[in-house]
């Protein structure tokens, strides 16, 4: 029996383990992946970091709230083509800051532009590189459908339920009057720092800074400045914003993206709607919005954006870190994950945003000319000639003539994410948002940083405000309002800032 069963079962066998190798060899790799997989994630723990909190300052809430109150009721809009009325009320703003810091007016030096406001505070060791700190004055108007949505008038200014309400408090009045504030506040106290400090506030960064930042930058570079750090608004705070991390994530912009405005423009015979052609100009033009919106260009987790997730991931709960920690193999997981939402999905390419259209005179009349304007936010790995390139491609179409609108630019150089400026202001942050997780990030719209950037490699964006999820679209939008206790922790934030520069 048994001479007479085992030839069989050696026969057999052989093809039984060639059978079963595939297998073996792909469970075996499956195993080891997930091995690999789940060990890059474990390791990953949060950096260890000093816990100490800043002392903190006597500060003077409601005398504080109403000077920042008072600012928000100073309708300083910025328009391209200002009217007198709006003019004034610019000028208004610098003279209620040339009043209200009166001390600063007289014991810094102090230099008034038609659109800037520069304090200097000169240090004891003049020689050393300076801390240049940013804001502007100047607000985006509010739309007049939009008016009735706002729980108090936009320029009320008030005080109530905790909050300062109005346009301005977050973006960016909040800023320039918590820098004023808090140098004010060390000068009462008879500070003086080592590192000189310049203030430049713009007047016109809503509508790019061109009068401001811009030649502020120009006179300064002329002055040889190369500040050690220059710290512009841009990023915030996040209070329960990104919802597999729990707890405060500041980020500190490290880079902006660039942006242009295209205008396609599309030109066919017009006549009576009885007797079209096949396409009119207005459904060519459709047909080339259609395709840029279907074919974005491309979005990785590389550059700044790898830098924020890899940061955030120490916190994260196991399934997302494991995600983003072996992106080796997660990737395109990653990318449709993250490009589901739209914040998210912008980090990682330059987004194309259709926002105007015009086109025809009457519902029976075959419309001559159609054209339409396209936003890209041009993403560090893009370039304005790479998008041209891409919308040339995809449209793919002589009938529509594309054209730049206005000024295009650039995205910005990337800061340095190591040395001593990143240093002083991510244990600054630390120190006055305790607990709180600090991640390098991209900024997706545009500051007055960008306008210094050549004269400084560590150019930040971080301002101190903080923002919970419903409140990312107060920022330009409606309800704009900062917690009082929120504003005092800014000016806190620059005073230490300062202190420790
Ligand atoms: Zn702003």
């Amino acid at each position: 029996m048994a001479s007479g069963g085992t030839p069989e079962l050696a026969r057999e066998q052989p093809s039984l383990n060639l059978l079963k190798r595939p297998l073996v060899v792909v469970l075996l790799v499956a195993v080891v992946v997930s091995v690999v997989m789940v060990t890059r994630a474990l390791r990953l723990e949060r950096a260890p970091v000093s816990t100490a909190e800043a002392p903190p300052l006597e500060l003077d809430q409601r005398r504080l709230c109403e000077r920042l109150s008072r600012a928000i009721q100073i309708a300083s809009v910025s328009a391209s083509e200002p009217s007198a009325l709006e003019l004034g009320r610019l000028e208004y703003m610098a003279d209620y800051v040339v009043d209200t810091f009166a001390p600063l007016v007289e014991q810094l030096e102090f230099e008034r532009h038609s659109r800037s406001l520069v304090f200097r505070w000169s240090g004891t060791e003049p020689e050393l590189d300076p801390l240049l700190l940013l804001a502007h004055l100047d607000v985006v108007p509010v739309e007049q459908e939009a008016l009735e949505d706002w729980t108090l008038p936009p320029f009320s200014g008030e005080i109530t339920g905790g909050f300062i309400w109005g346009r301005g408090t977050l973006d960016d009045k909040g800023s320039a009057l918590a820098i004023l504030e808090a140098i004010e506040h060390l000068l009462t106290d008879g500070f003086r720092p080592r590192r000189s400090v310049i203030v430049a506030i713009g007047m016109d960064e809503e509508i790019g800074g061109s009068e401001g930042a811009a030649a502020l930058a120009l006179q300064f570079e002329e002055e040889g400045l190369e500040p050690y750090l220059i710290l512009d608004e841009g990023f915030a705070v996040l209070d329960g914003v990104i919802d597999t991390v729990p707890g405060l994530v500041a980020g500190i912009g490290i880079a902006e993206k660039g942006a242009i405005d295209l205008e396609l423009r599309v030109e066919l015979e017009g006549g009576h709607s009885s007797m079209p052609e096949r396409q009119t100009s207005l459904g060519v033009l459709a047909k080339a919005l259609s395709a840029l919106e279907s074919e974005p260009m491309d979005a990785e987790v590389d550059g700044v954006a790898a830098l924020f997730f890899d940061e955030l991931a120490r916190e994260m709960e196991f399934w997302p870190k494991l995600l983003i920690t072996n992106r080796w193999i997660t990737e395109p997981l990653l990318l449709a994950s993250l490009e589901s939402s739209a914040s998210t999905a912008a980090l990682l390419r330059t987004t194309t945003a259709v926002t105007m259209a015009h086109a025809g005179v009457a519902p029976n009349v075959l419309p001559e000319v159609a054209t339409a304007s396209v936003n890209f936010r041009i993403h560090s790995r893009d370039s304005i000639d790479s998008v041209m390139e891409h919308v040339r491609s995809v449209i793919d179409d002589p009938r529509v003539q594309i054209s730049v609108m206005g000024e295009p630019w650039e995205s910005s150089s990337i800061s340095p994410v190591e040395g001593p400026a990143w240093t002083l202001l991510e244990t600054t942050i630390r120190e006055c948002y305790p607990g709180v997780q600090v991640a390098p990030t991209l900024v997706l719209g545009a500051t007055d940083a960008r306008h210094y950037a050549g004269l400084s490699k560590n150019v930040y964006r971080f301002n101190g405000i903080r923002l919970g999820p419903e409140d990312l679209s107060r920022i330009h939008g409606t309800d704009e309002r900062i917690s009082t206790r929120n504003y005092l922790e800014m000016i806190r934030f620059y005073a230490r800032l300062i202190e420790r520069a």
